[in-house]
């Protein structure tokens, strides 16, 4: 939808239009701005099927068989997104009985979905089993022993990976790291614990166990530390098969490719990825005497992320001299924790005059009453003044699933475009909305 003429800010799907302003998947910004008011979630429901569809293809080639990206949902949860995913045939992760519990409501065919979850309760055991979910991703004993029980008591033998942790570090930000041993998600195989939960696995009747799952971290540029862990993993699948005799068939690599946020971060090529990811598994599984296993991954990132954008409208614009100058938004922490939480950057756009010079770095703050509910530092933006709209880009991931109503604030809409035209798919929240649960 986008014409090719027009110039783009960092991504194709955002382009300066008439008069100097944004466009976004090839939508005038301005015109969803006064259609929904601002803060605004816009998502290009358009890239969200391609990249879906570049895994499918992809990994398909490169692993073979039933290999396939599984979307984790954790990403971007709503009921639209599953909607998606039904429609394009694609795979889901469940961390929580809610995000379960949206997918259903969505007509997502459970089936189709895997439930994560490093505390699973057995009430959320037990509506994952009366609701279908196809695999299990289980993470501890107590979860196998609960889990056997409750399958057992319903007459099931339900499917599971076991989460285990390669002991991989892949470099990035501590919090968003996983994978290393000392993590409160699945067992090492370092230590034996792996292996240990592996054998009761075995043993338990109401659980087939189909292979292993893990997932080393986010927003991650390299193959390599996704190729060590493969490694790492073959050989664990490989131990399992001389220790039990047990072949496991599927081997879940978790998410965590990169996406690209700012003009300094690379711009990754997935298909690339993808396939020298498939070169080392093959390579691993055949050093290893192992057939080629079916390959899962659960990217949720770099599926969303840079088909959302938010958009806001500028406030008061503070000039301290000899500091900094703050613009301040309609939105904030609330509707983006993630500079508050990791100092996560964004790239900022005056979408009113996105043809105008980003002459000017600000800081962008939010309306909490909170001094840490900053969007951007030393973000370059052309001057803005109360009134223009403010866009910041690639926030289609971890913005409204993470989003909250602190100091009572409302969570913004969610507006989907496709192919030109746009579909709210989340309305805005009210007060009454705000106070609906108050007794
Ligand atoms: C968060 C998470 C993902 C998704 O990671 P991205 O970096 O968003 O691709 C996948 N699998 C598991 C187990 C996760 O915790």
């Amino acid at each position: 939808m986008t014409n090719s003429s027009e110039k783009i800010i960092l991504h194709d799907n955002v382009t300066v239009g008439d008069a100097g302003r944004l466009r976004f998947a090839g939508v005038d910004t301005a015109a969803l701005a006064k259609k929904y008011g601002t803060p605004l979630y816009l998502v290009d429901a358009d890239r969200i099927r391609c990249r879906i569809a570049l895994y499918q293809t992809e990994m398909k080639a490169a692993f073979g068989g039933q290999s396939r990206p599984v979307y984790a949902g954790k990403a971007f949860c709503v009921k639209a997104i599953y909607r998606i995913m039904a429609e394009c045939g694609a795979s889901v992760d469940l961390v929580s009985p809610g995000e379960l519990f949206t997918a259903k409501e969505a007509g997502f065919p459970l089936e189709r979905a895997f439930f994560h979850g490093n505390n699973k309760t057995d009430a959320d055991i037990a509506l994952a089993l009366d609701s279908g979910v196809g695999c299990f991703v289980c993470d501890s004993r107590e979860e196998l022993i609960a889990l056997d029980r409750l399958a057992g008591e319903r007459g099931i033998r339900q499917t599971i990976l076991l989460r285990v942790t390669p002991g991989i570090d892949p470099h990035t930000f501590a919090a968003v790291t996983t994978g290393k041993v000392d993590s409160k998600f699945g067992s090492p195989i370092a230590t034996g614990a792996a292996l240990d939960l592996t054998k009761l696995a075995l043993q338990l009747p109401h659980i087939e166990l189909v292979g292993f799952h893990c997932h080393i971290g986010s927003q991650i540029f390299d193959v390599s530390p996704f190729a060590d862990a493969a490694d790492v993993m073959l050989r664990f699948i490989a131990s399992v098969r001389d220790e039990t005799g047990f072949v496991a068939s599927v081997l879940n690599l978790g998410g965590g490719f990169g996406v690209r946020y700012t003009e300094s971060d690379p711009a990754f090529d997935y298909a690339a990825a993808i396939r020298s990811l498939a070169d080392a598994v093959r390579r691993d599984a055949s050093a290893n005497g192992l057939p080629m296993p079916t390959v899962l991954m659960e990217p949720g990132r770099s599926i969303v992320a840079d088909a959302g954008m938010t958009l806001y409208t500028v406030g008061t614009v503070k000039e301290i001299p000899g500091f900094r100058t703050y613009v301040s938004v309609d939105g904030g922490m609330p509707d983006n924790p993630r500079y508050a939480l990791y100092r996560s950057v964004y790239t900022v756009v005056n979408a009113t005059h996105a043809d105008r010079a980003p002459d000017r770095a600000v800081t962008v703050a939010g309306r909490c009453c909170e001094s840490g509910d900053l969007v951007a530092e030393g973000a370059r933006v052309a001057t803005p003044e109360r009134g223009d709209l403010l866009a910041v880009l690639v926030t289609g991931a971890y913005n409204y699933s993470m989003a909250s109503n602190y100091n009572r604030i409302p969570r913004p809409p969610v507006v989907f475009l496709s192919n030109g035209k746009d579909e709210l798919v989340v309305r805005r929240e009210s007060y009454e909305d705000l106070v609906r649960n108050d007794l």
